[in-house]
């Protein structure tokens, strides 16, 4: 997942469309969203690709944490997913 991201990603069987978008919330530090409703996970398109990267992580343990209701804090599901981010970067043979 490092090179580009994928046009789509199943979590939890639910699969979401990965779409960017230049103008997400360039003025709160806020590099991608998840909606429940159509299924997307909006990237901030002016990224670069690490940046990009980060993001989807972060708006896939979103995901996990919303379905499963865990209540995580955002700053909780931003260690679990750079973690996460950094397993797959390592270790190419893993994911
Ligand atoms: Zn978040």
């Amino acid at each position: 997942m490092t090179d580009q991201l994928p046009k789509t990603i199943r979590v939890s069987g639910q699969v979401f469309k990965i779409v960017f978008d230049d103008n997400l919330a360039n003025d709160e530090d806020k590099f991608g969203n998840v909606n429940f409703r159509t299924l997307t996970i909006t990237i901030n398109g002016t990224c670069p690709i690490p940046v990009k990267t980060d993001a989807l992580w972060h708006e896939i343990i979103e995901i996990i944490n919303a379905q499963n209701e865990l209540k995580l804090s955002h700053n909780k599901i931003q260690c679990i997913s750079n973690a996460l981010n950094q397993i797959a970067s390592d270790n190419k043979d893993l994911i």
